[in-house]
């Protein structure tokens, strides 16, 4: 099979995983290398100028050797199999690099032959990346359950991010779906990387304190000077295949946060691809739901709520038509309205329509002028939600209802027309990147929707995002334009 055949089966196979998304590190470009990692992230991200910088999103294999249920490589599932050389994909990743085409690598894998065997593939790849052609730029790759820590370990010492995907949300329904898969398999590998990655952090910055100079270029010093998955890890659940209920992800997730720090939990509604009687009967794919739990998820990271506050026994399940924040804030009137030229920075991010940066920006504004309704929209304040919930100099902006729960929860579940904030619900919903122009399969993939289809300049709860770190989720814009590929070398 050409090398094109190849890509093109293993780059549609990996559009099943949505854990990647901006990277976190920052890592400049070093004489003699390639290429440079930023903060603003990458791998179908936007950073603040709204520029999207996009990955090779691609499996080493899409051979496996195991049978979850859910997934459309499954072993007995009939498709076309193959597998990159660790050459191949080096070689495949570099061509693309240099025609500009991404700015990094996320690969991912099937099980080939054992868990052993396919990272040790992967690690090939990655060595051959990082000291024969000094590619310096941004790698998220992904571990397979049951590897060797040792195995791990190096991975971890040339990716910038792993990731170790949960994909089910508690042991009953790994057992049932993913039954070669345990759970200690894929929690023992996220508590080594957490631990690692600390470890190495502290030892790197005490190396800074002593002013050490990792000199030349050994492959020991690339190592050390990149660290321990120096941009943390990340893991993923699917929603909806399972009847676990949203405050079980919830506390999941907050639980996974504070135990294996990690840095993303992403969410992937169940996409039925198989027929199977483990698996849910229906075609319906619960992208809402999704899309809720993101923006809870946006909540616990950055604004300070507890799992209780948004969620209960009473109601296991998100709200579908208001977001987590504005059914927070519905639920507790009786602090609101508050004087946006008086209240606490704390209070200002618990008002919905205002975001980390916005709350930012008004405590800033406000020290040297009595902030009014326009002046709110002037800092990029999502006002057509804030106002019901915000006195401007005593003044209330919510003219047109009345302060009382049901009249609010009409005015915000309808949809709010044009501006740079709210629901875009014009939008079509984009999909994964495709490399293939042209190509009607490819197209028919992206309308299934991996994404939140959020445009990328709101962030959580439909506000202004406060920076590159207030736009992730899944971006809006996976989808990018691409130019029919001109004709790549075979590998060496
Ligand atoms: S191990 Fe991964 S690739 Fe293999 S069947 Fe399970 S989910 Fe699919």
């Amino acid at each position: 099979m050409d090398l094109m055949q190849k890509l093109e089966i293993l780059a549609d196979a990996a559009k099943y995983d949505v854990a990647c998304t901006s990277s976190g590190v920052q890592r400049s470009a070093q004489r003699g290398q390639l290429g440079s990692a930023r903060a603003a992230g990458c791998c179908h991200s936007f950073t603040p100028d709204g520029r999207c910088i996009s990955l090779l999103k691609v499996l080493m294999t899409n051979v496996c050797i195991y049978d979850c249920a859910y997934c459309a490589n499954r072993r007995s599932n009939e498709r076309e199999r193959c597998t990159f050389t660790p050459r191949e994909l080096a070689d495949l990743t570099m061509e693309f690099y240099r025609r500009n085409y991404i700015e990094g690598l996320f690969l991912s894998s099937g099980v080939l032959r054992t868990p052993d065997y396919t990272t040790e593939l992967m690690i090939r790849t990655l060595e051959i990346l990082r000291f024969q052609y000094r590619f310096n730029g941004y790698i998220h790759a992904k571990t397979v359950p049951g590897t060797a820590p040792e195995l791990i370990d190096r991975l971890a010492s040339l990716a910038d991010r792993l990731s170790v995907n949960l994909e089910l949300p508690s042991q009953e329904s790994l057992a049932l779906l993913a039954p070669q898969k345990s759970r200690q398999d894929i929690l023992s590998p996220m508590k080594r990387i957490a631990e690692c990655s600390q470890a190495s952090k502290e030892e790197r910055a005490l190396a800074r304190r002593r002013t050490t100079v990792y000199a030349g270029h050994t492959n020991t010093a690339c190592l050390k000077r990149r660290g321990y998955a120096p941009a943390g890890q990340s893991t993923q659940l699917i929603v909806g295949a399972t009847p676990e209920s949203d405050l079980h992800i919830l506390n999941l997730t907050a639980a996974l946060y504070r135990n294996v720090s990690l840095k993303r939990v992403f969410f992937s509604a169940y996409l039925p691809v198989n027929r199977d009687k483990r698996l849910p009967d229906t075609d319906a794919v619960q992208l809402d739901r999704e899309h809720r739990l993101y923006q809870a998820d946006w909540l616990l990271r950055f604004y300070r709520f507890d799992v209780t506050e948004l969620i209960d026994d009473a109601h296991p399940f998100l709200e579908t038509d208001i977001d987590p924040k504005a059914n927070w804030a519905l639920n507790h009137l009786d602090l609101f309205p508050v004087e946006v030229n008086t209240a606490p920075y704390e209070t200002l991010l618990r008002v919905p329509g205002i975001g980390v940066r916005g709350a930012k920006l008004i405590v800033g504004a406000r020290r040297t002028a009595m902030l009014r309704a326009d002046d709110l929209r002037k800092l990029g304040i999502a006002y057509k939600r804030a106002r019901y919930f915000l006195t401007c100099n005593g003044v209330w902006g919510g003219a047109g209802c009345t302060f009382s729960r049901e009249s609010l929860h009409a005015k915000l579940a309808s949809p709010i027309d044009g501006g740079a904030h709210g629901r875009r619900a014009d939008r079509p919903i984009p999909g994964q990147l495709s490399l293939f122009g042209n190509d009607d399969e490819a197209s028919a993939s992206q309308t299934v929707g991996y994404t939140t289809g959020r445009s990328p300049r709101l962030g959580a709860n439909g506000e202004a995002p406060a920076s590159q770190a207030e736009l992730g989720g899944k971006p809006a814009g996976q989808l990018r334009a691409s130019p029919p590929l001109p004709s790549l070398p075979r590998s060496a």
